[in-house]
């Protein structure tokens, strides 16, 4: 295995705090906008800032707890986890949590053609993202370990989770949504009307804005994270990026790889995205969705979302087009960007 000096540039954004994509409509109408209070913690591997009507330290202490709870059981490098407890001894009896989520997880398999697999751990491994020691994997070691990935390789049966053939799994491309919906329902239910939780690349919005306008999410160019592609209106939703500069690395011929592997490869996708944003009520599914329609390219992601009436997406293309589902276009605006072109992709019907 061959290890690569780094330019450091990847490397170091890795643990800038993402800033939070929200732009802050001022209205010179109607109900006066309530400033929000929340708080920031670091978890996940990233930065997350939760802003909420009923915010108080105490409630915020128990957002951190519920936080560090499920970091505690779906981390892959925690050795304690569940999950790290099932790559180890391959059946487990899992928590209603685990369940639900791989539940999910085989769901979005299913959806994007294996495009989404958590069983992709040992490619996501053999490239160090995990551990954050970065290498190029060689073409014959990533043959071997293809006989490790494959969802069919999970099972669920009641509160028994399994994996046949020495596979391992990894929910980084799953569980910051169902985190985020976690948090949302557990607010709400507290009597929390409005909300946003910026979790890394992910942002819950819970009802509207305080002044009863809907929330301004800001997107960010891919290829200048100074800059946004444009801003999205929406309520009481999720609204995940995964984007190929959220985690990469350069070799020493300037090449980049980053973090989103194709399960069907064991390399980075590499198809001309360079940022998938899905906007959604279901934030699991959105997040596996975010990850897979990244790794199925334009024609297969435009063709998903003919058949699906539960996700709006918009998607960065190298090539500088904005592809933009037709239902989130009326609410999506480049706000001031220039070099994008936006395509309407037409839906159901
Ligand atoms: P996201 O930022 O949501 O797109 O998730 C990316 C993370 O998901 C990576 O850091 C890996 O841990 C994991 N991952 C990478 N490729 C895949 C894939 N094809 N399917 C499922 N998880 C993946
Ligand atoms: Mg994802």
């Amino acid at each position: 295995m061959k290890r690569m000096s780094f330019k450091g540039r990847g490397m170091r954004k890795k643990f800038i705090p993402l800033i939070v994509l929200v732009t802050v409509l001022i209205c010179g109408c109607g109900t006066p906008e309530k400033e929000l209070s929340g708080g920031s913690v670091f978890a996940f591997d990233t930065y997350m800032t939760l802003s909420y009507d009923t915010y108080s330290e105490e409630s915020f202490e128990d957002i951190k707890r519920e936080i560090g709870c499920l970091e505690e059981t779906f981390s892959v490098t925690k050795d304690t986890s569940e999950i790290a407890r099932l790559n180890k001894e391959k059946r487990i009896n899992a928590s209603s949590d685990v369940v639900v989520l791989f539940s999910k997880a085989i769901a979005a398999s299913e959806r994007t053609g294996g495009a989404f697999d958590i069983t992709s751990y040992p490619y996501v491994k053999a490239w160090g993202f995990s551990t954050g020691e970065e290498t190029v994997p060689r073409e014959d070691e990533l043959k071997e370990l293809s006989a490790f990935v494959g969802y069919s390789k999970i099972s669920v049966d009641g509160n028994k989770v399994s994996l046949s053939d020495d596979a391992s799994v990894d929910l980084g491309g799953i569980a910051k949504g169902y985190l985020g919906d976690v948090l949302a329902d557990k607010l709400v239910k507290e009597g929390c009307e409005s909300g946003i939780l910026s979790l890394g690349g992910n942002i819950r919005v819970i009802g509207k804005k305080t002044n009863g306008s809907l929330w301004r999410i800001g997107i960010r160019d891919p290829r200048d994270r100074e800059k946004l592609l444009g801003v999205v209106e929406v309520e009481d939703t999720n609204v995940i990026t995964s984007g190929g500069y959220e985690r990469y690395f350069t070799d020493e011929a300037g090449n980049e790889y980053w973090h989103i592997i194709d399960p069907f490869t064991g390399k980075p996708a590499n198809n001309g995205i360079i940022s998938v944003t899905v906007i959604g009520r279901d934030g699991a599914m959105c997040d596996a969705l975010s990850t897979g329609l990244f790794v199925m390219g334009e024609e297969r992601a435009k063709e998903i979302y003919k058949s699906s009436d539960d996700f709006e997406m918009i998607i960065a293309m190298k090539d500088g087009r904005i592809l933009v589902s037709e239902e989130i276009s009326k609410a999506f605006t480049k706000d001031g960007y220039q070099r994008g072109r936006i395509e309407v992709v037409s839906g159901q019907g």
